[in-house]
């Protein structure tokens, strides 16, 4: 894809998908604004600025935080296009669900967008949402064959499936903010569970997490019976860039590959790396997930009840018309966990 250079801000610059965003960017030759909580923390920001030394673009790093309604003014100076990926995505390790979660999440996109509304040279936003935003229970597919971008999650709530109502609340609030003015359109990006190498070992991303546990063999008596949609970190960074450069795009874009189990993902690692790794092997009973998963994990007996044995499937048919070819699943974790093994994150072993 080439195009003239432009300045694009991002936002979370620092994170797991933002990192490929930004490689991206600089290697096309364009200028990054980027956003970061603490620009002067390298452990954070280290790999973008080698990125920016080895690339044609420029990359100028701001500090700017979701609730501080100012912060993101300077940032956007000049800029064409933003994409707001800034959200946090943890799934436990809080007590206040609407603190770690929905506030930031809502009031960040106000914040960013309100900052979009002061900006005369912007033209286009990139919101990086979620299927989190298409559906929150497996129980949501209620007899359809595969969710669209036409479907919107209505099950999640502060007490629910906090992340979810985080993401779904964020990307209500961007429409709305959007359908009020007539200067910037909006793309949404919905990706379902990325995997993929990551560009820096500092995020917290739920993402990398999920690859060690498994690779470290916390997961290694079993996994329960849930599904999801998983698609490459690398595929979500280059719809962005669609979604920023094409001038047709609009609205929302599922972003998956491919629908697999944990006990699918499990089977694909262990095809690639062997079984001298702990990779689980079994799925537990939904019985047992629902007696102890709430004491080993941040799971309820709610998700449980709602998710465990519920496949969904998703249509990325919009998604490919905008030009992903889908990396597949395989290619995606095979790259991800010789990563970690490189970076040291998990030991490598010899069969
Ligand atoms: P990540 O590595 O944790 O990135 C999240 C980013 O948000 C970090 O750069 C973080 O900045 C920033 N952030 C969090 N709270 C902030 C605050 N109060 N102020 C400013 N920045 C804040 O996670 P990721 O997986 O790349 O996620 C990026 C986006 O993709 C999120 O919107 C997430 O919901 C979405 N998404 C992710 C997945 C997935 O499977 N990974 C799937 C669908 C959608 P710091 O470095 O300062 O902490």
């Amino acid at each position: 894809m080439s195009q003239s250079p432009r300045t694009v801000m991002v936002t979370g610059a620092s994170g797991y998908i933002a990192g490929w965003i930004v490689k991206y960017l600089l290697e096309a030759g364009h200028t990054v604004h980027g956003t970061v909580r603490d620009p002067d923390k390298a452990s954070s920001v280290a790999h973008l600025h080698r990125m920016a030394e080895a690339s044609p673009g420029t990359l100028k790093l701001f500090k700017a935080d979701l609730l501080d309604a100012d912060s993101f003014d300077a940032p956007m100076q000049g800029c064409d296009v933003l994409m707001h990926t800034a959200s946090p995505f943890v799934l436990d390790g809080f007590t206040d669900a609407n603190e770690a979660l929905v506030r930031p999440a809502v009031e960040g996109t106000r914040n960013v967008l309100n900052a979009a509304n002061r900006c005369e040279t912007l033209k286009r936003v990139v919101l990086t949402s979620s299927v989190a935003s298409v559906y929150g229970d497996g129980t949501d597919m209620k007899g359809k064959s595969a969710f669209t971008e036409a479907d919107w999650n209505t099950s999640s709530s502060v007490n629910h499936n906090p992340y979810q109502y985080s993401k779904v609340a964020a990307e209500r609030e961007a429409w709305k903010i959007h359908d009020a003015q007539s200067r910037w359109d909006l793309v949404t990006i919905n990706p379902g569970m990325v995997y993929g190498p990551s560009l820096t070992n500092a995020s917290s991303s739920a993402s990398i997490g999920t690859l060690l546990d498994m690779g470290r063999g916390k997961l290694k008596t079993g996994v329960p019976d849930l599904v999801y949609g998983v698609v490459d970190v690398r595929d979500v960074a280059e719809a962005h860039l669609l979604g920023a450069f094409t001038a047709e795009a609009s609205g929302r874009y599922l972003l998956v590959s491919e629908s697999v189990s944990m006990l699918g993902i499990a089977r694909l690692l262990r095809q690639q790396f062997g079984s001298h790794y702990p990779f689980p092997k079994m799925k537990v009973p939904k019985p047992l997930v629902w007696l102890f998963g709430p004491m080993m994990g941040p799971v309820t007996r709610k998700f449980i009840s709602r998710n465990i044995g519920y496949p969904v499937r998703f249509d990325n048919s919009r998604s490919k018309a905008l030009g992903i070819q889908y990396r597949s699943v395989s290619e995606t974790l095979k790259d991800h966990f010789e990563q970690v093994l490189e970076d040291g994150l998990v030991r490598r072993r010899t069969a």
